[in-house]
């Protein structure tokens, strides 16, 4: 096969730019934990759970157990319908995540509904090491193995969700009008956002919404540098707008360009055998992951505290 040369070589430009580090410095003074002010200040909704009998299972938290060798038979698979969306979101639970059910469905539905649009399936799963996490930007699958840093995990919920956001924005954050904000600003948030600007949006999206729901004083009350940072918080405001605010009045809209939920499938044979996959055809028995267009991983370490 024939390679246009040029085609090539710009592709290759691109990609390395879209990866490289950030050099701006980092916010003086540093960051304080942010995530228990933010969750005390978002609301859940009232919600109702129904968990899915033994057997199935949608196809997403199936190959995304299987990916990280844990066994699709240990996933809990619950419908959660919170009062601020008639449609159910359908979310995953390895049955040894330190995450407790209850948790779980408390920290997606704080997330503000605008936002939590932007969501297909959350899995949680343990973790071997340190908590980390990774979202599939183009269908709204957010990944979190670990306790997700604890008291601060609903910061962590955010930040994947962002990069479903990011991605559902026309790549919000690969344009010229996030380039430019990020040029207007003289520091970055935290060491993390500085390994490129998709993780540099993901976290200033966090802060945006820190400063939309904290009222009155958002950000600038809780770091004094906030101005090395103001112009790519409030570019976020201005594009997200009521999507990362509090209003208890909203309600969801499930048509921001992701499905609402995966095929289901079957957890395995064993589930078969037992006949717990009813309705389930062979085909989608034995579909595994694929036909995916796009994944962002990563493995955050260091986020906005
Ligand atoms: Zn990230």
């Amino acid at each position: 096969m024939l390679f246009n040369t040029a085609q090539l070589v710009a592709g290759l430009l691109l990609a390395g730019e879209a990866t490289a580090q950030l050099t701006k410095p980092l916010i003086n003074p540093p960051f304080g934990e942010l995530g228990p002010v933010l969750q005390s200040r978002l609301r859940t909704p009232q919600y109702t759970v129904n968990k899915w009998p033994w057997g199935l299972i949608p196809l997403r938290c199936r190959a995304v157990a299987e990916q990280e060798n844990y066994t699709p038979y240990d996933i809990e698979v619950y419908d959660v319908t919170y009062s601020d969306c008639p449609t159910k979101w359908v979310l995953c639970r390895h049955n040894q995540s330190p995450t407790s059910p209850a948790q779980f469905f408390d920290r997606v539905g704080r997330l503000p509904v605008g936002f939590r649009d932007y969501l297909r399936h959350f899995i949680l799963l343990p973790s071997r090491g340190a908590t980390h996490a990774y979202t599939y930007s183009d269908l709204g699958d957010a990944i979190i193995l670990g306790d997700g840093h604890g008291s601060n995990a609903q910061t962590l919920y955010v930040h994947e969700i962002a990069h479903t956001v990011d991605w559902h924005h026309n790549r919000a954050s690969t344009t010229q009008g996030w380039l430019n904000a990020y040029n207007a600003a003289s520091a970055v948030s935290d060491d993390y956002a500085r390994r490129n600007q998709a993780e540099n949006f993901a976290q200033e999206t966090v802060i945006a919404m820190y400063d939309s729901v904290v009222t009155p004083n958002g950000i600038p009350g809780v770091n004094s540098g906030w101005q090395q940072i103001a112009p790519m918080y409030q570019y976020i405001k201005n594009l997200l707008g009521d999507k990362i605010q509090r209003i208890d009045s909203k309600v969801c809209t499930r048509n921001v360009g992701i499905p609402l939920w995966d095929t289901t499938v079957c957890m395995g044979p064993a589930a078969r055998d037992s006949g717990n996959c009813p309705g389930v055809s062979a085909r989608d028995l034995e579909r595994t992951q694929g036909g995916y267009n796009e994944t962002v991983t990563e493995n955050p370490e260091a986020l906005v505290k």
